[in-house]
């Protein structure tokens, strides 16, 4: 199949916008298989309009038109194609409906010329605008195919992708194959991973990328068609090391996975095995990681450290740690992470130490807190972080930077 781009609208040749329409789709064709051999551009002239559409169906299978769908008068695309096909327009019951709707939704009066926009070739499929209000278009006749798409880039593009282009792999028999991968970032916000990334979002055709929050974290759903599977993963492969070359710092896995199994599986992968020692956060750490089948392998168990009695104690926190620098605090998270590790006899001790609320405690406000990882080089890294929230909300987010870290030292 071989197709041409007929781009209508006056404001192209007086120079006033660049043919970008025509770009994207001969990118989008080129991706199906489909070769471009013309683009035409011609001004709002239904004479000019009918000589390109007939020299066009000289040399091409498939005529893709955009622009000229709307409700003004010199809005004459499909007007011209039915007069050149000699077929009826007719009144199309849903895109009148959603005209219908918007107008309503914005509160507008309907005028009598929006009813235009819902008139559709008689016989074609009617491919529905997300974006806008005219609907486009897919017409098969004897020789030819005809896709009418509208102008503005920002109905024309999701148009096609989703039902412009499928309308035209179901003509070629060609099956695409919807490849998705799921990245998961853990330490930045929604709004912020989307401000780092937002010209690949805004640039976003094949694939697509879509964000999704959730409790306290961040996903991206990358979702790429193409007719190969290699292929597809190759187009998956360069968004995503685009998108790790802004954020990677915060990707912690792919995938059904969450934080804890991600810990689980890297201490496994490493033959590696843990303690803990756990002031504010209860003993939930150690839940996070041993509700997961197999944690005995990686988990050699906890201490819950709630009373400087058993830091000090137990644990065998420095006295004059306490006394210093109280017991939220970064050395006193390194004691606690290297004395759970040398007392449990584990290649890596945790620590967390901090302030749940509703009450400040040691001068900390709220939300302070330590958490120390003693690693198998005995090398000790302690962490602050600064949560917001409910006291639950504070102790379930220790447990996640928590987890977070160990991914970023086991990586
Ligand atoms: P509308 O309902 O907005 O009138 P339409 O389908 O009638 O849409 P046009 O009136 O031809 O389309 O163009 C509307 C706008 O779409 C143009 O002002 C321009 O911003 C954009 N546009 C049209 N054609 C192209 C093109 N080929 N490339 C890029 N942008 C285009
Ligand atoms: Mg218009």
């Amino acid at each position: 199949m071989n197709a041409e781009i007929i781009a209508v609208g006056s404001e192209l040749l007086l120079g006033q916008i660049a043919n970008t329409n025509a770009q994207f789709l001969s990118k989008q064709l080129a991706e199906v298989g489909v070769n471009v051999y013309y683009h035409t551009v011609v001004g709002d002239n239904p004479e000019r309009l009918k000589q390109s559409i007939k020299l066009a169906e000289a040399r091409a299978d498939l005529l893709i038109f955009t622009g000229g769908l709307g409700p003004t008068k010199d809005d004459l695309t499909k007007e011209t194609i039915a007069s050149v096909l000699g077929r009826k327009l007719v009144m199309d019951e849903e895109a009148l409906h959603s005209i219908e709707e918007y107008f309503h939704k914005v509160n507008r009066i309907m005028t009598e010329n929006n009813k235009k926009q819902a008139l559709v070739l008689e016989g074609c499929d009617v491919l529905p605008n997300r974006f806008g209000m005219a609907p486009g278009m897919f017409l098969t006749s004897k020789e030819h195919h005809y896709m009418l798409l509208p102008g503005p880039p920002k109905e024309m593009q999701p148009m096609f992708i989703h039902f412009g282009r499928p309308a035209i792999m179901k003509e070629l028999k060609i099956q695409e194959i919807i490849e998705s991968r799921v990245l998961r970032f853990f330490g930045i916000g929604e709004s912020q991973l989307e401000t780092e990334i937002t010209d690949l979002i805004d640039a976003q055709t094949n694939p697509t990328i879509a964000p999704l929050a959730a409790d306290y974290e961040v996903t991206l759903r990358l979702t790429a068609k193409h007719q190969t599977l290699g292929e597809a993963t190759l187009l998956l492969d360069e968004v995503e090391q685009q998108i790790m070359g802004r954020v990677g710092e915060y990707f912690y896995g792919y995938g059904e996975t969450s934080l804890a199994r991600e810990v689980m599986s890297l201490l496994q992968e490493k033959g590696l095995t843990l303690a803990a020692a756990e002031s504010l956060t209860g003993g939930m750490f150690s839940q996070s990681l041993t509700k997961i089948s197999g944690a005995s392998k990686v988990v050699k168990g906890g201490i819950v450290c709630y009373t400087n009695d058993v830091k000090e104690h137990v644990l065998k926190v420095a006295p004059s740690t306490l006394e210093k620098e109280g017991a939220v605090s970064k050395q006193c998270s390194k004691e606690l992470a290297e004395n759970s590790k040398q007392l449990l006899n584990a290649d890596i001790g945790i620590s967390f130490t901090g302030v749940a609320g509703p009450d400040s405690l040691e001068g900390k406000p709220v939300g302070t807190v330590y958490i120390g990882i003693s690693l198998p080089t005995n090398e000790t890294k302690t962490f602050v972080v600064k949560l917001a929230g409910s006291r639950e909300a504070i102790r379930e987010r220790s447990v996640r930077y928590g987890l977070y870290y160990l991914i970023r030292e086991l990586l």
